[in-house]
């Protein structure tokens, strides 16, 4: 199983990682990343790697 975790001390709300994986991330309320789902698909993995490396503040892991 993996999943992905977004470190909220890092996350500044650019917003590119729902661009990047909207089945996996959007933003909450306050612009703020969130997760959609626990458990990633294949497909779901491969979109939040993409959207792991264009985080520029490094905020989004990927945990097996
Ligand atoms: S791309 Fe990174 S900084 Fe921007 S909203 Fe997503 S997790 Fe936060």
């Amino acid at each position: 199983m993996t999943r992905a975790v977004i470190d909220t001390s890092k996350c500044v709300g650019h917003g590119q990682c729902a661009m990047m994986a909207p089945d996996v991330f959007d933003l909450d309320a306050g612009g703020y990343a969130e997760t959609l789902v626990d458990e990633l698909t294949g497909d779901q993995r491969r979109d939040a790697e993409t959207a792991a490396m264009a985080c520029p503040e490094q905020a989004i892991r990927l945990e097996d």
